[in-house]
């Protein structure tokens, strides 16, 4: 026969079953439609917060086109769309014929479903390396696939995707002073570095990352008065043309891939985010 106290375990247990993880009642970041009042903050780290008085990205300006509008993910701190806008403006000014942006923040920020880990806090942007001077239909913005600028193997350049005015687009971006990094494809930073003549400082703020052939990722570095917007450590000293380079172009690095996409996915929920994200997403 069971003991008393057996039972009373056996009904903590079928309490708890039935009450699920307190968090099962979340709302999903994805599905709040739009951001939580001024003033903008971005609250904790890159890929764990949140993002408040955020902007949207109007879906065309001077220089630019925003992809995937059904997605939602067009919104921004405020200083991310000034520095969009402005980045836009500075290439169209020097003949790339329009920047096509894919994904920025969903409206309050915060974890997304799927797609990327960080995005959370505003401050990261994707775009494109297709120049695009033609304005696309909504359709079109929806359908239209990317082109990687890496060749298969991931090892070089794709010569017929990559030009000059790549290079000039990234070190264009990287000579912003609020571009704090730029994520690309192992295989780009290699192109940089070997073609790279005079300053090579920008070098620096060119990140290798898995990934990031089809589009490039712009991280801003967190605005001085938003004090619980976490940097990430500043990038280290010097070009990146060395060793740490050459680990990604290696087989060491192909394993590791392999290792990290057998990995579960992480759901992040409320109680893995900055507690004040909690009040973001609550807010009407
Ligand atoms: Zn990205």
């Amino acid at each position: 026969m069971k003991s008393v106290l057996g039972w009373v375990v056996a009904a903590a247990i079928l309490l708890f079953a039935l009450a699920g993880p307190i968090t099962a009642a979340e709302p999903d970041w994805g599905d709040v439609r739009d951001p939580a009042p001024p003033p903008a903050l971005a609250i904790g780290g890159y890929a764990r917060g949140c993002l408040a008085g955020a902007v949207a990205l109007p879906a065309d300006g001077p220089g630019y086109q925003v992809m995937r509008l059904s997605r939602d993910r067009f919104y921004g701190h405020p200083r991310l769309i000034r520095f969009i806008e402005g980045f836009a403006e500075t290439m169209r000014a020097e003949g790339w014929d329009g920047l096509l942006v894919g994904d920025l923040a969903q409206p309050r920020g915060g974890p997304m479903s799927s797609g990327h880990r960080s995005h959370q806090i505003g401050l990261d942007v994707d775009i494109w390396f297709q120049p695009e001077d033609r304005p696309l239909s909504e359709a079109e913005r929806e359908s239209r696939s990317a082109v990687s600028v890496v060749s298969g193997n991931g090892q070089t350049v794709e010569p017929a995707e990559w030009t000059d005015a790549h290079a000039r687009l990234l070190r264009t971006a990287a000579g912003f002073a609020e571009v704090e990094r730029i994520f690309v494809g192992a295989a780009i930073k290699r192109k940089l570095c070997a073609t790279t003549v005079g300053d090579r400082g920008w070098l620096a703020k060119i990140r290798p990352w898995w990934g990031h052939v089809y589009h490039f990722h712009v991280r801003l570095r967190c605005p001085p008065e938003d004090a619980a917007c976490g940097n990430q450590a500043p990038v280290p000293p010097g070009d990146g043309c060395d060793e740490t380079l050459a680990w990604w172009l290696s087989d060491d690095a192909k394993a590791e891939l392999e290792r990290l996409r057998k990995l579960p996915p992480k759901r992040l929920t409320l109680n893995d985010l900055p507690p004040a994200c909690r009040a973001v997403l609550g807010d009407p």
